[in-house]
């Protein structure tokens, strides 16, 4: 199946979209510049987007307001995360650039509960 890759524009990308309340989503919490939902994808129980709410592309474009309101609600979701799941471990991981491994250009951090024998290892940095 070939990667969905999404560069859209502003107001048109899915996480727009999203935002905006045109495509449903599984929301599990948002304030005035972040949201957080339930990736599609599921890597593992759990798997959580923590986007912005307005259409920036890679870190590089944040405000430093969006920073920290990322960072907050990604730790709202790690604690929500760690009542739930009682995970081993959390991994947070945010791409930037096709480069970066970025697939959808609309600012986002994974936040992935882990277990020890959940099958995936962490290849970077170490091997
Ligand atoms: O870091 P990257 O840009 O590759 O992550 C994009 C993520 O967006 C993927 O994990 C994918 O499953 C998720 N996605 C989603 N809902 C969509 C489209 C993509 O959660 N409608």
């Amino acid at each position: 199946m070939p990667m969905f890759v999404d560069t859209s524009p502003p107001g048109q990308c899915i996480f727009c979209k999203l935002v905006a309340g045109e495509i449903p989503a599984a929301t599990i919490y948002e304030d005035a510049l972040t949201i957080a939902f339930m990736d599609i994808g599921q890597v593992n129980p759990g798997h959580v987007l923590v986007a912005t709410k307005r259409h920036a592309v890679t870190l590089l474009e944040l405000t430093p307001a969006e920073c920290a309101a990322v960072m907050q609600t990604a730790q709202r979701v790690a604690q929500a995360a760690e009542q739930a799941f009682g995970p081993d471990g959390i991994t947070l991981f945010q791409a930037n650039g096709a480069a970066g491994g970025q697939t959808v250009f609309h600012f986002h951090l994974h936040m992935l509960p882990r277990h020890v024998d959940d099958g995936m290892h962490l290849t970077w940095p170490r091997k």
